[in-house]
């Protein structure tokens, strides 16, 4: 890293206490239970249907909670909407939706600086972006719907990076993106997270790729954490491999 660019260390501490959340009273999630320390990276794992999309929209303010806490750092997140929670440092980069198609990658990075950093501090964290991503460097000027799958999931990367997150929250970053890219795109995740020591919670249906960076996966079933362990021992339980994860 670069000693022009100054970077601050501010993970924060999620958890997540007995929250359950439902579409139309119809409950998905029940009685969710963890805990993520700053800096730990923590894959968030289940089949189809588990919840995991649900649990990041929860997280974000997206949907409402119909009991249980979320703690960010201290700070109860209970009662905030979509926009105090970012301000307070939740990112979440949503399934492949989060970069603007028309704008190049210079105005997406600065869309999403612009609420957080003024004048040469976004220019800071805007250049901070470039020499942490440096394929996104090359394609300053193109425009979002030119760059291939993964240099637009570093975008969206980026993007929710600029805005110096507490919490980034990530949905299957992994979809539709080639096997060695998935790979590129996880190393960079795991360097962006270990840079900043950023606190990241990454649901992923891609199940081995995501072990492959984090410290710890919680595993959802039915809504339900039916796993909460280190990522290794949870590569190894094939019990419970074959059982919620699908391999
Ligand atoms: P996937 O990997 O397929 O996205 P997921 O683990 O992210 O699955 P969710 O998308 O959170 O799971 O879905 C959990 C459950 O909630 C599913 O049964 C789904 O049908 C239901 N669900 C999701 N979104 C809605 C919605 N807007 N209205 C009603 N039910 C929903």
């Amino acid at each position: 890293m670069s000693a022009r660019v100054a970077v601050r260390t501010r993970g924060g501490a999620l958890t997540v206490d007995g929250l359950t959340v439902g579409y139309g009273g119809a409950p998905v999630l029940h009685d969710v239970c963890f805990a993520l320390a700053p800096g730990e990276v923590v894959a968030l794992l289940g089949a189809n249907g588990a919840g995991k999309t649900t649990l990041l929209r929860a997280l974000a303010g997206l949907v409402p909670a119909a009991a249980g806490g979320i703690d960010l750092d201290g700070r109860d997140l209970r009662g905030l909407r979509t926009e105090a929670r970012a301000r307070r440092g939740v990112a979440l980069v949503p399934e492949g939706q989060s970069v603007v198609a028309e704008l190049t990658v210079d105005e997406n990075l600065r869309l999403g600086a612009l609420w957080r950093h003024r004048g040469a501090a976004r220019e800071r964290a805007v250049a901070g972006m470039y020499e942490m991503f440096e394929p996104l460097a090359r394609r300053r000027t193109s425009a979002g719907h030119q760059l291939s799958g993964g240099e637009r999931q570093m975008l969206a990367l980026g993007r929710a990076l600029v805005a110096d997150p507490v919490l980034l929250a990530l949905d299957e970053p992994s979809l539709g993106l080639a096997p060695l890219v998935v790979a590129h795109l996880m190393s960079t995740l795991r360097d962006a997270s270990a840079r900043r020591g950023l606190t990241v919670l990454l649901a992923e249906q891609n199940v081995t790729s995501a072990l492959s960076i984090a410290d710890r996966g919680v595993v959802l079933d039915l809504g339900r954490v039916v796993a909460d362990a280190p990522a290794a021992d949870l590569a190894a339980d094939d019990t419970l491999r074959h059982a919620y994860l699908g391999f």
